[in-house]
């Protein structure tokens, strides 16, 4: 207990996840779901990632410091952190799944094109997340690989 909560709070100080763009009451979960994931993956994430969920409308700048330097963002609804926590973890691991396996889906609008990427996210995010949930429970949450 007394390692994990330390793990917690370093993945929350590494990401410095911005005060303005994660509510504060989904830090805590947002550090969770990443604790779960393997080491490599979180310094990616604190290397190369920012996230963004929001309950009312927000100006951010590209300019903004948060966003130099960074690969990409990852948004997420603000009705998310209500849901179950294996949930929780599995889209924060399935986009970022995306961004670490470099997907650059080109045609967001052809979903044919897109479902080889989508499996891709949702086989890693079920591998990486099987040390935490059992394998049967996360694919059921898998939209395109069951
Ligand atoms: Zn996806």
């Amino acid at each position: 207990m007394f390692f994990r909560m330390k793990k917690l709070e370093k993945i929350d100080y590494n990401l410095d996840i911005a005060r303005e763009l994660i509510p504060n009451h989904a830090r805590y979960l947002l550090a969770r779901s990443l604790s779960l994931l393997p080491e490599e993956v979180v310094n990616f994430v604190a290397d190369n990632l920012l996230f963004i969920s929001s309950e009312g409308g927000e100006y951010i700048t590209f300019n903004h410091p948060f966003f130099q330097n960074r690969k990409g963002f990852i948004l997420l609804p603000s009705d998310l952190w209500k849901k179950k926590p294996i949930e929780i973890a599995f889209v924060i691991a399935h986009e970022i799944a995306h961004a670490y396996m470099n997907d650059e889906i080109k045609s967001w609008d052809d979903m044919e094109k897109r479902i080889p990427y989508e499996i891709k996210a949702d086989k890693t995010a079920v591998r990486w997340l099987s040390k935490s949930y059992s394998e049967k429970n996360l694919r059921r949450l898998c939209d395109y690989w069951r």
